[in-house]
């Protein structure tokens, strides 16, 4: 496919825009005006509508296709978020009007969204209380971690290290080793944390243990009340990486487990949708203990009902993200928090683990499942004896299906990791599981062929590696 510039042609054009009165240089004065004119394509506008389409179409998205990325929680996200982020009076606000003397009368309703959210996410996971700032999820296991460190500092402890078990997300030991932490790896027992390891890793230089659950085989630790007990021994603290709290909304809260820092995944468990590269959310709740801590400023609530940031928090862990992170994303989360309701965020975590286990279930022939129990939202399984997890998962293109998570977790050999989601109907999973069996027929009968697939798509398989180390960037790919 030709890239715009390629498609040009001289003279051709697609909107002609009034000729304004004054030209640029009566309007600009000489050091402002360029030297040669911009090297713009010249195309049509139907050129320039039929091109993007097509880009478009090239790729697979939750509004084209069926998309189990595990952990990714590529579910669909209602458009009414979308309208309700996009209304003129949050996305025409500036930033910083907030804090503009005056500005906090014209920005009430921003500040009550903040607020809204803040009381909304408390209420779903027990927590004190909440920053919205971090932009990301694993933006919020960095703020979360450096809540655990201000409150280690400040409580006068001498503390080096952290522990993750090997079943937490890849960014936990990430974020952990960035906020300047050790990380001590334990290994989880037949799926879950084992209580005994952890006990032989503690010590006092413990600063805290992250966790994340359901765990990346999708499922819900056993031994909670143990671990925290163990934890509290060595005043080391919490951290429940709550990414995929899609599985667990209105089921149980952390806050009551006892936990002191969670962060949440607005994209993926709201609305939203993860991976596109694109903007999310990862606001971080925090026990009692450690709201002294958390970024400034804060959205308080006057005794006359008005809305104002607070910065006076001496102890606060300062700025993590410009302004209050992204604001956009808040407002989708929000809206889908109040239209669905406690009642509807349980049916749709209700729906999650269904789906997931429905798919476990109807798939336990085809696929080997190392830890064939009752998951959560998702779970993982290892291609069968002989083999490759790519193979089918580029088999799954060519039928029409986006991929399920492969090669991760690292602790399930040849793993594909299907998330379903709560948003597909039985037909889409079904259709799905024909799919996959006609994917994994063929790898065992014809493996040749499974080794060339995709097929059908623009591109083939690619060497990822020399993808990312060669990149060519040049225009006129086939
Ligand atoms: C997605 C995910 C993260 C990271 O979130 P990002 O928004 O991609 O930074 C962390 N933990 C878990 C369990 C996740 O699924």
């Amino acid at each position: 496919m030709k890239s715009l510039f390629a498609q040009s042609v001289a003279g051709r054009v697609g909107y002609l825009p009034e000729k304004p009165e004054k030209s640029a240089a009566e309007l600009l004065s000489a050091h402002l005006l360029r030297k040669v004119e911009p090297q713009l394509p010249e195309l049509s506008e139907l050129d320039v509508v039929r091109h993007f389409t097509r880009l478009s179409q090239q790729n697979f998205g939750v509004d084209s296709h069926f998309y189990p990325l595990g952990s990714c929680t590529m579910k669909y996200n209602p458009k009414f978020t979308e309208q309700a982020a996009a209304l003129p009076g949050f996305t025409r606000l500036h930033p910083l009007l907030a804090q503009m003397p005056e500005g906090e009368r014209y920005t009430q309703g921003a500040l009550q969204c903040l607020w809204d959210m803040e009381q909304a996410l408390k209420e779903i996971t027990g927590m004190a209380g909440y920053t919205l700032q971090p932009m990301a999820g694993a933006n919020g296991e960095f703020t979360g971690v450096k809540l655990i460190a201000a409150y280690h500092k400040d409580k006068g402890n001498k503390k080096t290290k952290i522990i993750v078990p090997d079943s937490a997300h890849g960014t936990n030991p990430a974020s952990a080793v960035l906020a300047g932490y050790d990380i001590v790896n334990i290994e989880s027992k037949d799926g879950m944390i084992d209580p005994e390891t952890l006990e032989a890793a503690l010590d006092d230089d413990v600063a805290a243990l992250m966790m994340t659950c359901p765990n990346t085989l999708g499922l819900f630790e056993t031994h909670l009340p143990q671990i925290v007990e163990k934890l509290r021994k060595v005043d080391a603290l919490l951290y429940y990486d709550g990414a995929n709290m899609n599985a667990v909304l209105g089921q149980m809260r952390v806050g009551d487990v006892g936990f002191d820092v969670v962060h949440l995944n607005v994209h993926k468990t709201f609305a939203t949708p993860h991976g596109g590269g694109g903007p999310g959310a990862g606001p971080v709740g925090v026990s009692e203990k450690l709201l002294p801590y958390l970024p400034v400023g804060r959205v308080e609530k006057r005794a006359d009902d008005s809305f104002f940031l607070n910065f006076d928090y001496p102890k606060s862990i300062g700025h993590i993200a410009p302004f209050y992170g992204n604001f956009g994303i808040v407002v989708r989360g929000l809206a889908y928090i109040e239209r669905l309701g406690g009642e509807g965020l349980r049916r749709a975590s209700t729906f999650a683990v269904l789906n997931a286990n429905y798919l476990r279930v109807v798939l336990q022939d085809t696929l080997d499942i190392p830890y064939n129990r009752v998951c959560m939202h998702e779970f993982v399984a290892s291609a069968p004896e002989g083999q490759r997890a790519l193979d089918i998962a580029k088999g799954l293109l060519d039928r029409g299906y986006h991929a399920p998570t492969i090669y991760f977790p690292l602790i399930v050999k040849e793993c594909l990791m299907p998330e379903p989601t709560e948003t597909e109907s039985k037909q889409t999973l079904d259709a799905f599981v024909e799919a996959l069996m006609d994917a994994v027929a063929e790898g065992r009968d014809t493996p040749e062929k499974a080794h060339e697939a995709p097929v059908t798509l623009p591109i083939r398989r690619l060497d990822e590696t020399a993808a990312a180390r060669q990149m060519v960037l040049t225009e006129d790919m086939a």
